[in-house]
């Protein structure tokens, strides 16, 4: 388990930031009382808290719909779908539930539109590469030039009227560490919403949706991590219903011959994405989108993202360089303050 996800990044009705493990906001100055629980789910630690009257019954049904979800879709639970779907490569289509189909064909729209910077394929390369394992190291260029076939995204062919999905080539593997989060996150926010909630903050492992506004009526503050100092941040970010996810290469990596390798592949070479961007942070209605561009855009490199960011209109965006520079996307520009003398702060504009 690691670690360095668990900095508290990402919160703050009143900001705090310390040691291990994900704060929520201080109690609000409201009558609305609030209910908040940490749980460990999808190899990372949750932090859920709700201003309800029923606030304990809905932490149970967020708790709940989670595991749910992670029974599916995770690779670590040996009968997960997501693992007979893996098992059955180049054999058959597997038949799957409606949330792992929607989660996969909105997997593989998301890598069609980015060009396939996000890639669900990718697996064979991350195993590869042993970031799955305790022993992590540089594959061999034969290695990745005969894995990296094994991870077009065409050859995952979803059959929407089956039910069923099929990896066409024996040795493919579906890996969602890039987006479930934000399912998952997606799927508890629409329960929580259903049920009447409306002021909640949900951290899945750093993935952050904003439900409402705060209960005394402002926007909720969610800071955005500095990707040089574990429990320091950027700047802060106010949204309202909103996802906030950020991508980075300093979350997870290893060292070999001095050289600092991270866990998000560019599937165009098979090696961490290495193009001067230290971070990424989306801000995004649906939490699906956000986790899979932040990743996506962190591949792609400042400019190919910001040409991205132009063409599309349903997301904004943080980025963070290694030449030590924040730069804001237009839309959120307003509701952003740089909050660390260190960084050099712009904003990037469609016209
Ligand atoms: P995290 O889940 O660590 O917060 P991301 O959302 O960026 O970070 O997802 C990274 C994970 O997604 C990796 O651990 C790996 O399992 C997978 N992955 C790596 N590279 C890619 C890629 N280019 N496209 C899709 N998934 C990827
Ligand atoms: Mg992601």
């Amino acid at each position: 388990m690691n670690w360095k996800k668990l900095i508290p990044w990402g919160i703050c009705g009143c900001l705090l930031l310390s040691g291990c493990g994900q704060r929520l906001p201080v109690q609000e100055n409201t009558n609305t009382e609030r209910h908040e629980a940490t749980t460990f789910a999808m190899d990372t630690i949750m932090t859920f808290a709700i201003y309800h009257d029923d606030g304990e019954e809905l932490l149970i049904d967020t708790e709940q719909e989670i595991r749910r979800l992670e029974q599916m879709l995770s690779v670590t639970v040996e009968d997960s779908e997501i693992n007979q779907l893996n098992e059955n490569a180049g054999k058959e289509p597997v038949k799957l539930s409606e949330d792992t189909m929607a989660l996969l064909e909105a997997g593989k729209e998301l890598g069609k539109e980015t060009e396939h910077c996000f890639d669900i394929a990718i697996s064979p390369v991350v195993k590869a590469w042993g970031f799955t394992e305790e022993e992590k190291h540089v594959p061999s260029q034969e290695e990745l030039e005969r894995l990296l076939p094994l991870t077009h995204l065409e050859d995952l062919v979803i059959d929407g009227t089956d039910s069923t999905a099929y990896l066409q080539k024996e040795g493919m593997a579906v890996d969602l560490g890039g987006i479930a989060k934000g399912y998952a996150s997606d799927s508890v926010t629409a329960l929580l919403k259903g049920k009447g909630v409306e002021s909640a903050m949900l951290s899945l492992g750093g993935n952050i949706s904003a439900i409402g506004h705060k209960p005394d009526g402002e926007k909720w503050k969610v800071a955005v991590a500095n990707p040089l100092d574990d429990n320091g941040y950027v700047g802060l970010v106010q949204v309202s219903d909103c996802n906030v996810v950020t991508s980075g290469g300093y979350q997870r990596y290893f060292e070999e011959n001095g050289k600092t390798y991270h866990h998000i592949i560019n599937p165009a070479t098979g090696y961490p994405a290495d193009n001067g961007l230290l971070s990424v942070t989306i801000l995004c209605k649906s939490g699906t989108k956000a986790d899979a561009l932040s990743t996506a855009l962190f591949v792609m490199g400042l400019e190919r993202a910001e040409e991205y960011w132009k063409n599309h209109t349903d997301f904004e965006a943080i980025f963070i360089t290694e030449k030590g520079e924040v730069i804001a996307t237009e839309g959120i520009a307003e509701s952003f303050t740089l909050e660390n003398d260190d960084f050099a702060y712009s904003v990037v504009k469609r016209g």
